[in-house]
C-alpha cells in the first residue's frame, strides 16, 4: 500500500462471484466493477464454517477459526450458560426466545462474553500499533473505548429489562442507533433509523455514518462497514441477485463520490470488499425443509428458551443449511447420529472423536485429526484415516516431500473448518449439513423454499467475491477470510 493511505473495508452480506459476474456484465454495478479495475478480484475465497454472519464476523476480526474465538454459529447452545445463545437472525425465533436475551447476546454477550479473551480482533491490535479505527455496524466490535447502550425509540419498551451495560468499540463506533460515537449523536429522526428499518442496522445507515466521516475529515486509518441488505432481499429472490447488488453498488457509489470522486477516494483510499458467505436456492417442494423433530420421537427435545439439562435429552440449534445437535443425556449422542444417519438430504455428519473428527455413519466413514499424515493445500497438516472420498478430499503426491498434499474440492477448506465448529464448544456436539437445495427445519424458524440460505460446507455456501484495490492476484493463491487480519495489520504494522 502506498504510504499514509487508509483502508476502507467492506463487508457485503452474501456477496456471491455468481451474482457480481452477472451485475457487470450488465454493466448495473459501476462502483464495485471500477474497483475491481483498481486492484485484484478472486471469485474463490473461502469463509468459515458455520457459513453464519457471527462466526464469519469474529473470524474476520481475529483471524481465527472459530475453536481460537468462541463463537460457533449464528444459533448455538452453551453449556456453560445452560442456555441457547442466539445472535439474532431477524427471525420469528427471537420472539419466541425473547428479543431481550437476543438483543443481549448481540450486543453484548457477542464481544464482553463469548467471544475469547485470548485472541485479539483488529481494532485492539491496531490501538496497540497506535492507529485508529472505526466499526460501522461491524458485529465483532470489540476494542480499546467503552460506549454505553442506548435504547432508541420503541426498543426502550421491549428491551426495558436490557441492563445499561458498557460494551468495547474502536475510536468510532456505531451498531446502529444502540452505539453511537460521539459523531452521529447530531444526526436528525430519520426513517431509517426507527424499528421498522431495524435502528439502523442497515446499508443506508451505514454508508450515510461513513460519508459523514469523509465529509468531517474524521476518517481513522481503519474503517470496517458492515452492509446487511443484500442477505435479506436474497433469501426472499435469488433470481433477483444482480437487482439486488445493483441497490448496494448505490451505496459503494456514494460513499466513493463522497470524496469528490471514486478517483480521489483511491487516491486517499485503499479498498477491501469481501463477502461472508454465499447462499444456496432451496427447493419448493415440501421434503425441501427437513423437518429435525420427526428424527427424534421419543425422545425430550429441549425448548430453546428453556433448557432443563437433567430433563431434555438434545438441544437442537438450526442455523439453515446447518444444524448443531448437543446431548444432554448419556446415549443420546449414538442415537442422534444412527438416525439422522438415515436422512438422505443429510449432506455431511459430523462429530467429535478422539481429538478429532469423525464423518459419515456406517460402512464408509472418514477420521481426521491434527497429525502428520498428510498436509492440506492450506499447509496444515493431519492424521487422517479412511474414506477421503467423503469429504469429497484428494491427495496428490508431493515431490518435495513424502507427505502427500490433500485438495478439497466440493467443501472448500473442510478440515479446519469443521474442526473449528465443532472444538469452538465444550463437550459432546453433533454437527449435520443439508445436500444442497435442502435446508432444515426447527418450528418458529424462517423457511426459505423457493428461495436461498446458507449453513453449510458446501461451496454455494462456502465461496465469496473478494476484490482488494492497489493489490495483484498473485498476493493470494487461495484466499481465506482468516486471512485478511494478518494482511491488514502487515499494511499498517
Ligand atoms: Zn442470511
Amino acid at each position: 500500500m502506498e504510504m499514509g493511505k487508509k483502508l476502507i473495508f467492506i463487508l457485503v452480506d452474501s456477496f456471491m462471484p455468481h451474482v457480481l459476474q452477472e451485475a457487470r456484465n450488465r454493466g448495473s454495478v459501476p462502483a464495485l466493477s471500477f474497483l475491481v479495475e483498481q486492484g485484484a478480484y478472486w471469485d474463490r475465497c473461502v469463509t468459515v464454517f458455520p457459513t453464519m454472519s457471527a462466526s464469519v464476523d469474529a473470524s474476520l476480526s481475529t483471524g481465527a477459526y472459530p475453536e481460537m474465538h468462541g463463537i460457533p454459529g449464528l444459533i448455538w447452545y452453551s453449556r456453560k450458560e445452560r442456555r441457547v445463545v442466539n445472535y439474532i437472525n431477524g427471525s420469528k425465533s427471537v420472539w419466541r426466545m425473547g428479543m431481550q436475551r437476543c438483543a443481549h447476546d448481540i450486543l453484548i454477550g457477542l464481544n464482553e462474553t463469548h467471544m475469547h479473551r485470548t485472541v485479539f480482533t483488529l481494532f485492539e491490535e491496531l490501538a496497540h500499533h497506535g492507529k485508529t479505527s472505526a466499526s460501522l455496524n461491524f458485529a465483532a466490535h470489540r476494542g480499546p473505548r467503552k460506549y454505553r447502550l442506548r435504547k432508541p425509540g420503541l426498543s426502550k419498551i421491549f428491551l426495558a429489562g436490557l441492563p445499561s451495560a458498557q460494551v468495547s468499540g474502536p475510536d468510532i463506533c456505531t451498531v446502529g442507533r444502540f452505539i453511537e460515537s460521539g459523531f452521529m449523536r447530531s444526526l436528525g429522526w430519520n426513517f431509517h433509523h426507527t424499528m421498522f428499518q431495524r435502528y439502523g442496522l442497515n446499508d443506508r445507515f451505514a454508508i450515510d455514518a461513513v460519508c459523514r466521516l469523509i465529509r468531517k475529515r474524521k476518517l481513522p486509518d481503519l474503517t470496517m462497514i458492515y452492509m446487511p441488505d443484500m442477505d435479506y432481499a436474497y433469501h426472499r429472490k435469488p433470481d433477483n441477485g444482480p437487482q439486488i447488488l445493483a441497490r448496494v453498488d448505490r451505496h459503494i457509489g456514494r460513499l466513493l463520490n463522497s470524496f469528490g470522486s471514486p478517483e480521489k477516494a483511491i487516491a486517499q483510499c485503499k479498498f477491501i470488499i469481501v463477502g461472508d458467505h454465499g447462499q444456496t436456492r432451496i427447493g419448493v417442494e415440501t421434503e425441501a425443509t427437513i423437518n429435525v423433530a420427526q428424527h427424534f420421537q421419543g425422545m425430550k427435545i429441549a425448548q430453546a428458551e428453556c433448557v432443563q439439562p437433567q430433563e431434555d435429552d438434545i438441544v437442537v440449534c438450526n442455523n439453515e443449511r446447518m444444524c448443531y445437535f448437543y446431548p444432554l443425556q448419556e446415549g443420546v449422542q449414538k442415537e442422534v447420529i444412527k438416525r439422522l444417519s438415515m436422512d438422505t438430504r443429510i449432506d455431511i455428519l459430523a462429530w467429535k472423536e478422539r481429538r478429532g473428527v469423525r464423518i459419515g455413519y456406517g460402512k464408509k466413514t472418514l477420521f481426521f485429526a491434527p497429525g502428520k499424515d498428510m498436509r492440506d493445500e492450506y499447509g496444515r497438516e493431519w492424521k487422517v484415516e479412511g474414506d477421503l472420498a467423503i469429504a469429497d478430499a484428494v491427495p496428490r503426491e508431493n515431490p518435495e516431500d513424502s507427505v502427500p498434499i490433500l485438495f478439497f474440492r466440493s467443501y472448500p477448506d473442510i478440515f479446519s473448518r469443521l474442526y473449528g465448529a465443532l472444538y469452538a464448544q465444550e463437550g459432546e456436539v453433533v454437527v449435520a449439513t443439508a445436500r444442497p437445495g435442502y435446508e432444515f427445519f426447527t418450528p418458529n424458524d424462517p423457511i426459505h423454499r423457493g428461495g436461498a440460505c446458507h449453513g453449510s460446507l458446501h461451496e454455494t455456501d462456502s465461496t465469496v467475491s473478494l476484490i482488494i484495490t492497489d493489490e495483484t492476484a498473485e498476493r493470494f493463491e487461495r484466499p481465506r477470510i482468516i486471512d485478511l487480519k494478518s494482511y491488514i495489520l502487515h499494511k499498517f504494522c
